[in-house]
């Protein structure tokens, strides 16, 4: 029987694309050059008994009526599919010298927290916190599907939000003339977008700052039960995924993509697969280079060239005979920044590649869920995430390894020294294992062009209106993926689930 739908890599959206045509009868297969599917949302286990997964940490609109709510629905997996809460009263913590703030859902609460903190500037903060509100409101009723009823009866919100198109976080937190404490404090969660604030889109902090508020979570039983599941609804309806098979040429009759040739990665043999319409989840600009960017219409074209994120640093680590709880962990994440000013911070480690004063994410798995264990009883898994310069690190690999090697150590020991300074005092004496991912980790196994975290960079530029979208102007050919949607897993739901809705005419999601 030939294949409706060939779709190319298993990543979030391409999997959300797939479950849902292959739960509406249509036949797919999924190349996938990994040998987990999920790309960026893949666990993998070390040492045979502790589960990680490469990079998903706490997610987005999973409450009832939300998108990926409306997906698993759709999909029959909203019982099996469960969500647990981070703590609404702080699902961040953010750390730096001399300043604590826990980051509430409410926003009236988070205004008072800040009240407190700097009581000269409350005004200028309850202004910008209404604001973010206000412009959140508008991004919402600008989504696709775009309700024009909704368009008028909001034409505040929406003012307010297309005001912004062009600024960075950067440019509103000196609009309301935010104190610099203030500013690091809620920008803390910078390595959500590895972006500091003079370069990170508004909107794209706006987004996921409401979207945090309005309900942080972790899946019930981790991600693998997540990718599994859409995994399962694929193959149960009659469909396939392909693992460890590389896409290596695109097969085109005039503007048409007819299919792909793909290596199988273990016998090193080479395979043609075709099918009536083919989905690109791999990262755009690299299948347009294997296609040849001038069979691309000049606005594609023109929208392809949007400059990729920064990668990062990640360490997966291990404890033992010790509880995370006792040092002040649980259902939420730390954000710890040694510099008050989160530009200079970025630009230390970015740029110049000196981690000796750290700004990093904190993350706890194993406290967000109580139904399924990541790792054995007496034992709890800490993760920790930083940004990282994909040229840096792929030089320095390929000429040194051993360099490369003390390089990632090197990281991770100034992490440690933090969190043993301010956090977990004898945490070196409880890590029974500890594994680091780079910048080239992430090319080898997400498949990454430039070990990029999130697509393209989430500027301005990027987020803006002539940000790449499915349409990619050659026939029977669609991108479905971070960069042609939304990074993040909740906006990759969306991606997919919008595709699905464009190609079959079958409404799923609502503009909630
Ligand atoms: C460090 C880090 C932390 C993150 N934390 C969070 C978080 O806490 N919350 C959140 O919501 N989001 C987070 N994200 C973002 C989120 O993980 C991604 O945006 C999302 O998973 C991307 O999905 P995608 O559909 O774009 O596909 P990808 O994950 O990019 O997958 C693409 C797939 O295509 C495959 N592929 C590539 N080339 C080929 C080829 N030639 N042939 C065959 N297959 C190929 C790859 O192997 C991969 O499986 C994080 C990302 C990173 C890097």
């Amino acid at each position: 029987m030939k294949t409706d739908y060939l779709i190319l890599g298993s990543g979030l959206s391409g999997l959300v694309f797939g479950a849902l045509m292959a739960k509406s009868g249509k036949r797919v297969q999924v190349l996938e050059a990994h040998e987990y599917p999920g790309g960026f949302g893949h666990t993998f286990t070390m040492a045979k008994k502790y589960r990680f997964n490469a990079q998903l940490h706490y997610v987005w609109d999973c409450g009832e009526g939300k998108p990926v709510n409306q997906v698993l629905k759709k999909l029959n997996l909203d019982q099996d599919i469960t969500f647990e809460r981070y703590d609404p009263n702080g699902f961040d913590h953010m750390r730096m010298p001399n300043y604590a703030l826990d980051i509430p859902s409410d926003s009236q609460e988070l205004i008072r927290r800040l009240a407190d903190l700097f009581p000269e500037d409350a005004d200028k903060i309850s202004k910008f916190v209404f604001e973010v509100k206000k412009t959140r409101e508008g991004l919402k009723i600008l989504a696709p599907p775009v309700n024009p009823g909704k368009l008028l009866i909001h034409l505040g919100e929406v003012s307010c939000a297309v005001r912004y198109l062009h600024s960075t976080l950067q440019d509103v937190f000196d609009k309301f003339k935010l104190p610099l404490a203030a500013q690091t404090l809620l920008a803390s969660q910078w390595p959500d977008f590895l972006l500091p604030p003079n370069q990170l889109s508004f909107y794209a902090w706006v987004i996921l700052f409401s979207g945090y508020q309005e309900g942080a979570y972790y899946p019930t039983h981790h991600f693998e039960a997540v990718i599994n599941g859409l995994v399962k609804a694929i193959v149960d309806n009659g469909g396939e995924i392909i693992f460890n098979t590389e896409v290596v040429n695109f097969m085109l009759e005039g503007k048409t993509v007819t299919g792909v040739e793909a290596m199988d990665l273990i016998t090193h043999q080479t395979s043609k697969f075709t099918a009536d319409t083919v989905i690109c989840n791999i990262d755009p600009k690299k299948a347009a280079k294997m296609i040849g960017y001038e069979k691309f219409s000049r606005t594609v074209g023109k929208k392809l060239d949007y400059e990729y994120s920064a990668s990062n640093f990640m360490a997966y680590c291990v404890v033992k005979d010790i509880d995370l709880r006792d040092y002040g962990f649980g259902k939420c994440n730390t954000f710890h920044t040694g510099h008050q000013d989160l530009n200079e911070a970025f630009y230390q480690m970015y740029v110049q590649h000196d981690y000796s004063n750290p700004s990093f994410a904190i993350t706890t798995p194993t406290l967000l869920t109580t139904e399924e264990r990541d790792c054995p009883e007496d034992c709890q898994i800490i993760e920790f995430l930083t940004v990282a310069d994909y040229s840096y690190f792929q030089e320095l690999k390929a000429r040194d390894e051993k360099a490369y090697r003390q390089q990632k150590e090197e990281i991770l020991n100034s992490i440690l020294d933090v969190v043993e300074k301010q956090y977990i005092p004898n945490i070196r004496q409880h890590l029974v294992f500890k594994i680091t991912g780079s910048p080239t980790t992430n090319e080898r196994f997400c498949h990454c062009p430039h070990g990029n975290s999130y697509g393209s960079s989430l500027t301005p530029k990027n987020m803006g209106i002539g940000r790449l979208n499915h349409q990619t102007s050659l026939k029977n050919f669609y991108f479905c993926n971070a960069s042609s949607g939304y990074p993040g897993f909740a906006p990759t739901f969306w991606t997919g689930a919008l595709l699905y809705q464009r190609l079959s005419g079958d409404k799923i999601l609502t503009n909630s």
